[in-house]
């Protein structure tokens, strides 16, 4: 049982979990990000200190067995969290060389604070305490703020303190990118203001980014002038002779203000960090005002669960805690994607991936602007799209399939293997199914928000390219008498070309031709919920005339699906099941769990493009993102018989036994499709992806950055999966199915500008219009059709079946 739901506690210190803790315990404000790492812990074996910027991007170039590569980085930004501590006559204070006598550690997710409780004794036996606090300042995205109180226990005499700046950091954080280049910044100026106080300057060096900091340091709440300047050429500090007496504490305050390039309504960066800390009163003034922050979001966007333990709460809270502080209203305006890995770490470059696919629903639900923000970073990078399209010999909009600063495509040409330290050329970029992430998301945003405005302006614009872009890449084959889409990749990573084939690709991926049908009967649905007069300059401006318009519909009626030979499962891709079956056993029990079979059979001299083995889910996407019903008429479309009573269970079930879950999104769809069918299949699969990061199930990535996905994934499931909420034209439908440990779920969301909140128990149904600004909405709950005014609230029953007794097998 945890002690609180609110509280990430760790009661001792651990040098070797050092690194996860410090993702796990990031702060930031949807602007940047600092990890957790202590203030005087200096990168190294156990610590990896870091600060990353909402689209804070600089690429450099490196010679890899005699090939120059270019890659786009989410660049460390100077440590802004310099602070130690060493007594008169020795060192620096460092939590592995002390004795530790008493320590804990929390995160606060309430109020947005990392806190730690430190008793140590040196080794002349002084006794000292240390609280040290930390905030981001979600209230003003370039405030943070540190508070020491230091206590002698037993004995009396002066500490030397030290307040740093430092520049001289690089992109170190990544153990497989270490061969890569890593200096990203340039030092500009560093100096001393007022009586006490440092400023740093830097740029990126390729992006020309510059970011300044500037900050102060306060003891017992007063400006002191220090005895000592640290001046290097890539960093500033100032130390202070602080005399202490034994059992009174002394509080040490650092206030830092960041300012960027980037920043809207400024004159320069360095003159507004500095005026800003200059006019920063204290810690306790900005804790005060960053908690009312904190508890707004809280208010609106928690979600309550109680389940089998406090755990399942706390780490769901933990996660909505890490997607505000990754993408905030902070963030809205500063043209920025959600990047897969959080701002928490340096795995995938801080890029932009189909991830959001996973992320949109939370966001749709409970902040739609932010929603819309993400969409704007893909509209601003639509003639990119276009371009990149044109070089691939294709029409409309081609979205890459990594993306970072301007919108080209951004995934690594070559990748080191870890296992067998080989660098391999990467195909994954051929992913064009981001593309329909993209129109999917541009969608369902429309649905549920009714915001005709932006499908008008932008939304339609990225929805109509990129289904002239699929038209343009499915050839007909006249032997099968139907569309075809070839050399892509699918979500499975682990298959990137055909046994034996030296050309990167696969032909027909049932996930991309399906989502390929559906981009392209919503882009036929856009134009019709347009205004005539907008749809028609649209279509002009976009040279799409009935000719285009009537080869969608002869597509759509013709997409090629490949089926395994039964004609039930629908195949992976064409050839799939001709692959080579995996001895699972084998490698079970030489290396456990085997999640990245890739690498292990690479190593080996193997290649797993020759086997049945699946990285994650990929057909089975199909069943996470639609519901039977749109299945049915997606593939009656397509002229292809669909009997989902026997198709979905049986796919479900030819894919779990070889699915290797190699990707933290894989559990996230796979506990979705079994939440109607094998709902305790479901539940094992949603705390596993629940633990995704908070246990480290890959053991060691998340220390590289948190899996926003998963993290949204597992929110999802709660508020969309188990209450069986979808949105169906101008209705908000309702099915819910809790799993046996699930007592109740309760959670508030936007719906077409109502304030709604839901309360689901085992039978139970209660929905309450809070307000907003909208008329009266339409609920319907199974098959019970209720409207909504504003006040109102309805209390509905439905039948909740036990699973105790034995559900059928899919
Ligand atoms: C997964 C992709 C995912 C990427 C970024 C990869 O391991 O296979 O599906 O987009 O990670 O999270």
């Amino acid at each position: 049982m945890v002690e609180d739901t609110w509280k990430v506690v760790y009661k001792s210190f651990e040098p070797k979990e050092e690194t996860l803790r410090e993702a796990l315990c990031a702060l930031g404000n949807g602007y940047f990000t600092t990890r957790g790492a202590a203030e005087e812990s200096v990168a190294g074996k156990y610590h990896y200190p870091g600060t990353y910027l909402a689209s804070g991007f600089n690429r450099l170039k490196t010679e890899i067995a005699g090939k120059w590569i270019e890659n786009e980085d989410l660049v460390n930004w100077p440590d802004w969290t310099v602070l130690k501590y060493r007594h008169e006559d020795g060192d620096w204070i460092q939590l592995s060389e002390v004795e530790i006598i008493g320590y804990r550690q929390e995160l606060n997710l309430q109020k947005g604070i990392l806190s730690r409780k430190i008793r140590i004794k040196d080794a002349k036996g002084r006794t000292s305490k240390l609280v040290t606090r930390r905030i981001v300042c979600m209230h003003n995205k370039n405030l943070a703020a540190i508070k020491w109180e230091f206590t002698p226990v037993n004995w009396s005499g002066n500490i030397i303190v030290h307040n740093g700046l430092d520049g001289s950091v690089i992109n170190h954080g990544v153990e497989r990118y270490r061969d890569l280049n890593s200096k990203h910044l340039v030092v500009l100026d560093t100096g001393t203001m007022g009586k006490s106080g440092i400023y740093l300057k830097v740029r990126s060096n390729q992006s020309e980014i510059i970011m300044a900091q500037a900050a102060k340091l306060l003891i017992d709440g007063s400006s002191v002038k220090p005895i000592h300047k640290e001046k290097l050429p890539e960093y500033i500090g100032e130390e202070f002779e602080v005399g202490v007496a034994a059992g009174k504490p002394v509080t040490i305050e650092k206030i830092v203000s960041i300012f960027t390039s980037k920043d809207n309504a400024i004159s320069e960066p360095l003159m507004e960090a500095k005026t800003l800390v200059g006019r920063t009163l204290g810690f306790d003034d900005l804790l005060e005002k960053h908690i009312a922050e904190w508890k707004g979001i809280w208010k609106e966007s928690d979600v309550k669960l109680e389940a089998d333990n406090g755990e399942d709460q706390l780490v769901l809270r933990l996660h909505i805690f890490h997607i505000f502080q990754t993408y905030s209203f902070n963030t809205i305006g500063i043209d920025a994607g959600i990047p897969a890995r959080g701002l928490h770490g340096e795995a995938y470059r801080g890029h932009i991936f189909w991830d959001e696919i996973f992320v949109f629903p939370f966001f749709n639900i409970s902040r739609p602007e932010i929603s819309k923000s993400l969409l704007m970073y893909r509209y601003r990078r639509l003639n990119e799209a276009r371009y990149a399209a044109q070089e691939a010999g294709f029409d409309g909009a081609m979205y890459p399939w990594q993306s970072g600063s301007n919108g080209r495509e951004e995934s690594q040409v070559i990748h080191l293997n870890p296992a067998s330290g080989r660098w391999l050329p990467d195909h994954t970029f051929l992913q064009r199914h981001v593309n329909a992430t993209i129109a999917y998301n541009v969608w369902h945003y429309f649905e549920i928000t009714g915001d005709l405005e932006f499908l008008s302006f932008y939304g339609a614009e990225m929805l109509l390219e990129i289904a002239k872009f699929w038209a343009s890449m499915a050839s007909f084959n006249k032997e099968k008498g139907r569309y075809e889409i070839l050399n892509i990749v699918g979500p499975d990573e682990y298959h990137t070309h055909y046994p034996g084939s030296d050309q990167p690709g696969l032909n027909n991926n049932a996930y991309t031709n399906v989502m390929a049908v559906f981009c392209l009967i919503h882009a036929l649905k856009t134009i019709k919920k347009l205004d005539k007069e907008i749809a028609a300059v649209l279509l002009e401006q976009l040279e799409i005339d009935k000719s285009q318009l009537k080869k969608w519909e002869e597509i759509i009626k013709k997409m090629f699906v490949p089926f395994v030979g039964n004609k039930k499962v629908i195949e992976q891709f064409e050839g799939f099941d001709k692959l080579e079956e995996v001895d699972w056993g084998k490698y079970h029990a030489e290396y456990g769990e085997v999640l990245r079979l890739d690498r292990i059979m690479e190593k080996e001299g193997d290649d797993v493009n020759r086997y049945r083995a699946v990285k994650q889910a990929d057909v089975l996407m199909l069943f996470f993102l639609f519901s039977s019903d749109e299945l049915c008429d997606m593939f009656g479309r397509m002229g292809y018989e669909f009997n989902p009573k026997v198709q979905i269970p049986e796919t479900i079930a030819y894919y779990q036994k070889i699915t290797a879950h190699g990707s933290t999104l894989s559990k996230v769809v796979h506990s979705w499709v079994y939440a109607r069918s094998r709902r305790e299949e479901s539940w094992k699969n949603f705390k596993k992806a629940l633990m995704s990061d908070f246990k480290d199930v890959q053991g060691g990535t998340t220390s590289e950055g948190i899996h926003l996905g998963a993290m949204a994934g597992s929110l999802d499931l709660i508020q969309r999966c188990y209450t069986g909420m979808d949105f169906r034209e101008d209705c908000l439908f309702f099915n819910p199915r809790l799993p046996e440990n699930v007592q109740k779920i309760q959670f508030r969301i936007r719906y077409r500008k109502h304030w709604l909140e839901i309360i689901v128990t085992k039978g139970k149904f209660e929905i309450r219009n809070r307000g907003g600004w909208g008329g009266q909405i339409h609920i319907m709950l199974v098959k019970q059709k209720v409207s909504l005014k504003k006040g109102e609230t309805k209390i509905l029953e439905f039948h909740h079946k036990s699973t105790k007794k034995k559900e059928p097998e899919n």
